[in-house]
This record gives C-alpha cells, structure tokens and sequence, in this order.
C-alpha cells in the first residue's frame, strides 16, 4: 500500500451521553465521503471503553442500523480512506484503536507523514509491531508508546512526525484535533446542540444541522474534555494548505481557512476566460469536477453554458480504477454526450484538471464523435508536473502527463482544437490567499518541506 493518503474526518464530542453519537457521525461522514471511498469507521468512547466499527467500501456500504445502534457514547471519531492503487485491506481501515498506558486510544488522520518509513523502522527497532501498512499506524504508535501524558504525548509526536496531517484522536475521556504546522489538510470546528464537531470540512456541518466556529489553526492541538475546549499552539511554521483543496478535492459548499471553495472554482473560471479567450458557442463542464469553473467561465466570456455531459451518479470516481483499460472504460461508463445539444458546435470544454489525460482525451472524442465542430479544452488548473508526497493523489511522476509533455504535445494526445490551462498567479488569486501561504508543489514542484526520494512512498509495499 503506497504511503498516500486523502482522507476525511469527523468527531463529535457531547455534553453528555447520546445513544445516537454513530448516527451523527454517519451523516457527517457521508457529507465527506467524495474524500475516500475505500473504507470507513466509526470509534465510539462511553468513557470506559472504545467501540467500533470499521470495513471496505462506502460509508452506506460498510455500516447498517443495528452497527450504529450499538455504538452509543459521548465522544466519537470517523473516517473515510482514500488511496488509488494496491490492496485494499481491512487492517487500513481506520479509525485505528491502540492501547496505551490508559487504556485504548482511537486516531483518524487525513494527510501523508513524509518520514514515517525512518520513524517506522526506528520503532520496530525497539519492539514495536506494525499491524497496518499505513502510516498512519507511525502516529498512533509513537503516541501509544509514550509514558508520557496524552496531551505530552502528542506533542512529542508532532515533534518527530513531518508531513501533513490533520488528526482526531481519542481517549476514553478526551477527544483531540490536531492540525500539523503547515495547515496543509483542513480542519475545522463546529457546534450543535451543546456538542463539538470537528471535521475536514465545513460542508458536513450543514449536513448534520451544526454550526461552523472556526478553523482548527496550523500547529494547533485543541483538547475537548469535561473543562470543555482548551488549545495549544506548537511553535508556528509557514502555512501551506494545499491548493488542490480548491481545485478539486474539497465540495464546493465548503469554506477553508474562511476561503469559500466554491467562490474560489469560479473566479479560477473567470480568470481562465480572460487568459484563454476562445471564439465559441457553447461552455461545457466535465462534471462534476468542472462545474463551478465552468460557471466562471462562461459568466466572464458570455458563451452560454449547457450540460452538454450527463453523469451517471451511482459509477464512482473513475480515478478509483486501478488497471488503464479500467479507467479508459470507466468515461464512457460515467458520463454520456448529450448528441442534440453538441452536434455542429464550437464547444469550450471546462475540468479542474488533468493528471494523466485519458479522461479528457476519451472525452475530447466523445464530444467529436457527437458532432461537435471544435472542442477547445480549458482547465482550471497549472499543468500537474509533480507528485504529492503531502496526501493528494497525483500519482508517480511518469504518469503526469504534464511532467514531460509540453501544452502543444498534450493538445495532440487528448485531441483538442486548443488547449488553455489556467496560470499559478491566476489560481492563486482565485484563492484570494497569499502564495506564501498555499503549497502550490504539484504545479511547480517547489515543496515547503524536505520530500522523500522519489519512489520512497512505496516502500512499505515491498516489505
Ligand atoms: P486523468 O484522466 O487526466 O488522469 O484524470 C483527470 C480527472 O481526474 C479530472 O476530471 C479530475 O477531476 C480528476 N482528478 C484529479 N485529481 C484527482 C484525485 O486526486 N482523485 C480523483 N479521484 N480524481 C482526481
Ligand atoms: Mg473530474
């Protein structure tokens, strides 16, 4: 199992003991399932003892009525995994539930600890098995292992942990969110009926009824225990949140660091327009992962939009395949032309990005096979030219096909009649953040902290 992970997470800490606890937690865990659809779990605390319930497959998939009703409690934590390729095996799952010098502990992480092959290896030089091949199991180990206090614990961790990661851990009288330094994954807080909720993002508080606070800061640990909510604040690094978010990953009804990503998609969309005009009739998105771009762009050009691709809802993200032939299969499995509306036009065809390309070339031909006149690509996004070693799935860097063609080459392998990417001062400003503060490594291969060689994030496969 490549060490990558994209992941998202939701914690709920109550005043008091509430039998329905997993309920909240599975609606708000099916607001972030576009975050991982390869496993789920719940971790429930009565301040006694850890429940769970963890498995394969989709949140609707893996949990049942009777599941949640055996998991009352007064804290709990959820996730939902995400990694592209290799086994998919249930000792991934997480949460993952570890004992420590108190009893047991429950972590969920989001992100991609860039050092955990080193810290690994130096735990299990001093005894520690590995049950998991994540390396999420390095966090959860390193805490667990410590004499130390929770609180201390994880500040120890943090210490030696580097990388990205938003974290929920859980004791059996505390919950704990965490965000690293860089603030590279988001996180945030928010409150319903005297209850805390943490979550990867805002958009599953409205799902589950509760009200946005605020972000969880890079470097802060915030504690929610009987005192109620205490913080800390680890020595502040750069922030560096991941720009990708905005692009593709994060649901559009979701606001990051008091960014709206929905408002972010469409000024990347009306700023593509005006970089990469185009004489044409009419804008349509790749969707849903070109939507609110598209919106952009033809509010800023005046071409009318048109939904001139239908998605089938109940095909999951193509990306998900692991074999080419799957994935080239997996376009015309999830999204058909609509013939009437397309047949004799000039199309400006709008996604978030293009990593491999075979999805846009597939659909490139789609849309000509259907009549259309000219079909001119714009991509609300820089060309990908690196791999993220920080949770986001950009995959090996020979698979890029931005890392070794050029706009005129990659115009030639998905057919279109132009090609325009959106330019980084352009998605930066779209993000109304300033580009110190975003990590940008994907589209300029400059990463805010040291990376391991390339190729390391597969070792723990060949073990
Ligand atoms: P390609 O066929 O070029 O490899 O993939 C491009 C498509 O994948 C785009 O439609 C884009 O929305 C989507 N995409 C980009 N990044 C990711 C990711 O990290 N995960 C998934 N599932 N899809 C992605
Ligand atoms: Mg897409």
């Amino acid at each position: 199992m490549p060490l990558k992970e994209a992941c998202g997470l939701l914690g709920v800490f109550s005043s008091q003991y509430d039998e329905s606890i997993a309920k909240t937690v599975y609606y708000g865990l099916f607001a972030l399932q576009h975050r991982g659809q390869e496993s789920a779990g719940i971790a429930v605390s009565d301040q006694n003892s850890i429940r769970y319930h963890k498995g394969l497959g989709l949140v609707s998939e893996v949990f049942n009525e009777e599941d949640l009703d055996l998991l009352g409690g007064k804290m709990a934590i959820g996730h939902v995994r995400y990694s592209t390729t290799g086994s998919n095996s249930l000792s991934n799952a997480q949460p993952l539930v570890v004992k420590y010098h108190s009893g047991e502990l429950a972590v969920a992480h989001n992100g991609n600890i860039v050092n955990a092959y080193e810290l690994r290896n130096e735990l299990e030089q001093n005894g520690i098995m590995f049950h998991t091949t994540t390396d999420s199991e390095v966090v959860a180990a390193l805490i667990a292992k410590s004499r130390k206090s929770l609180i201390d614990a994880i500040f120890e961790c943090v210490e030696k942990v580097h990388g990205a990661y938003s974290l929920l851990i859980m004791s059996k009288d505390k919950l704990i969110a965490v965000r690293d330094s860089h603030g590279f994954r988001p996180l945030c807080i928010g409150s319903y009926n005297g209850s805390y909720v943490i979550a990867s993002e805002s958009a599953a508080f409205d799902t589950i009824g509760a009200t946005f606070i605020r972000d969880v800061e890079p470097g802060e640990i915030v504690v929610f225990d009987e005192d109620g909510l205490k913080s800390f604040k680890k020595k502040s690094s750069k922030k560096s949140l991941c720009v990708f978010e905005f692009v593709y990953f994060a649901r559009p009804d979701s606001t990051i660091d008091q960014v709206s990503v929905y408002q972010t998609r469409w000024e990347a969309g009306t700023i593509l327009a005006r970089e990469h005009p185009v004489d044409a009739d009419l804008v349509v998105a790749v969707p849903d992962s070109g939507n609110v771009a598209a919106i952009g762009f033809s509010d800023a050009s005046h071409i009318p939009m048109g939904m001139g691709l239908i998605k089938n809802r109940y095909i999951g993200r193509t990306f998900i395949q692991p074999s080419q032939r799957m994935r080239s299969l997996g376009v015309r499995l999830k999204l058909s032309p609509l013939r009437d509306l397309i047949k004799g036009k000039r199309i400006v065809l709008v996604d978030d990005s293009i990593v491999r390309g075979t999805t846009m070339g597939q659909i490139v031909r789609m849309l000509k096979d259907c009549g259309a006149r000219e079909v001119h690509v714009r991509i609300s996004s820089p060309p990908i030219t690196h791999s993220c070693y920080f949770g986001i799935d950009t995959s090996t860097r020979k698979e890029l096909i931005a890392s070794d063609n050029n706009l005129e080459m990659i115009k030639e392998f998905i057919g279109a009649d132009s090609l325009g990417y959106l330019s980084i001062e352009g998605l930066v400003k779209a993000t109304g953040l300033s580009k110190q503060n975003l990590c940008l490594a994907c589209f300029t291969g400059e990463y805010p902290i040291e990376i391991p060689r390339e190729g390391r994030k597969y070792l723990f496969e060949k073990r």
